[in-house]
């Protein structure tokens, strides 16, 4: 039966043979993911019930929307299941990176410095920052930054950072994501060492971290092991794939009121917002996420283990313990990325037909390659690959809304590679 669907779909016999025989192996580690979702639903589920989340919860609110229960009560879940004092988590929150300025410029003061302890932080804070010029950045309202790198072998460099702490510093930015660097992406048992370390030296500390792609995918959160700030998008793991926008913050009581206040205004802060007409995706799409998310890294560890048994790099590797939903392929060549993200896009619910091109984008000095074909305009834990088309000529890729999902569209980068003999399936040396 399965085996007719795949061949109406494209993907050849050799392709579903080598691919079915990495899938045998796997067994056991789908077991563990599937163990991690139920503990994990189990999570949100309490936080529903203890929250009493009803259908008055999904009506949304318009104008200023005072009194919106279903905005309330939905940070109230946030906040639990993170394990925090509050959380802000809305419709106004436009990105990822919009929570993360937000919380970054409500805690910081002209004055303060900022220190990130893991080296850069992701591209697009460069100008929230102001490591890239930018008007409203923090530096333009006098806030210096100051960052240690990792270690040659990614670990943190705890002299530096010691050294690095003054009577200025006053957040610690953590991320925990690799983004689109080489190295490795932090467990919450890292983040919360390092946490301890930097409010041993200075217990005033305000300590964010960056949450993207992570949520769900470990038992315990950065918000469990210290962090008084936890930061994501809801185009990513939280918002379960319906979420059509948003971001959250989880943190102290301190801390989150200042993010309501730079987020609305000051005096205002969270009672007004109105919710509009989106609180039932935001509810649902949070109450999937730990099964989008669980289905989303099986598809990230079967990529890894196929084309790393072709000789490709992988990171991670095929059986390294997983922090985040990432997987990147090391080609080798544009060609190669090119085969793959078509394969990617040709198993797209949306824009199968279309067939992706390198353009240039802001902040990149070279073209790149994106595939996606989401419900949700641009969401990454829907099943999508992009890649800077230079050395090393990696794709990045991540999501699926199912397991099934994600596994078609790994298949099917495959076949593609595999059609326009880019791969030998007998090879393991491909690269
Ligand atoms: C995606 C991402 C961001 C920014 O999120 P956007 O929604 O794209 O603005 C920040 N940090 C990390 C690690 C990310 O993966």
């Amino acid at each position: 039966m399965n085996k007719q669907m795949y061949s109406s779909l494209g993907i050849s016999d050799g392709v579903l043979k080598f691919c079915d025989e990495i899938l045998a192996s796997l067994k056991e580690r789908f077991e563990k993911i599937d163990l991690m979702a139920e503990y994990n639903q189990g999570k949100v589920l309490k936080a529903f019930r203890d929250n009493r989340v009803s259908a008055e919860c999904f009506a949304g609110t318009t104008g200023y929307g005072h009194d919106d229960k279903g905005r309330d009560t939905l940070e109230r879940v946030y906040a639990d299941t993170f394990h925090t004092e509050a959380a802000l988590v809305r419709p106004h929150i436009t990105c990822g990176t919009h929570a993360l300025a937000i919380a970054l410029s409500a805690n910081l003061l002209p004055g303060d410095e900022l220190l990130s302890p893991v080296g850069k932080p992701y591209d697009t804070l460069e100008e929230v920052i102001g490591i890239r010029d930018s008007v409203c950045s923090l530096k333009e309202y006098g806030v210096t930054y100051r960052q240690v790198d990792l270690l040659e072998d990614g670990t943190f460099d705890y002299e530096n950072i010691k050294k690095a702490i003054n009577e200025k510093t006053k957040l610690v930015t953590i991320q925990r994501s690799k983004g689109y660097q080489m190295r490795p992406t932090f467990s919450v048992k890292q983040i919360g060492e390092l946490i301890a370390f930097v409010k041993s030296i200075k217990p005033s500390l305000i300590v964010m971290v960056d949450n993207c792609y992570g949520e769900f995918v470990e038992e315990l959160e950065p918000s469990d092991v210290g962090a008084d700030m936890t930061v994501g998008s809801l185009i990513k793991n939280p918002g379960g794939g319906l979420a059509p926008i948003g971001g959250y913050i989880a943190g102290t009581q301190e801390c989150i009121n200042r993010c309501h206040y730079r987020l609305s205004a000051p005096g205002i802060g969270q009672d007004v917002g109105a919710s509009l007409s989106v609180m039932t995706s935001f509810y649902q799409g949070f109450f999937l996420s730990p099964t989008v998310v669980a289905g989303a890294l099986k598809g990230a560890i079967f990529a890894a283990n196929v084309y790393e048994k072709l000789g490709f790099n992988v990171v991670p590797n095929s059986t390294e313990s997983r922090h985040d939903i990432i997987q990147s392929v090391q080609l080798g060549s544009a060609e190669r990325m090119q085969a793959f993200c078509s394969g990617i896009q040709a198993a797209a619910p949306v824009d199968s037909y279309v067939t992706p091109i390198p353009y240039p984008i802001p902040g990149y000095n070279c073209d790149v390659l994106m595939a996606a074909g989401a419900f949700v305009q641009g969401s990454s834990i829907e099943l999508s690959a992009d890649g800077p088309i230079r050395e090393p000529f990696a794709v990045y890729f991540q999501g699926g809304l199912t397991w099934y999902h994600a596994k078609y569209g790994i298949m099917m980068s495959l076949q593609k590679l595999y059609e326009e003999k880019l791969v030998d399936l007998n090879s393991n040396s491909n690269l």
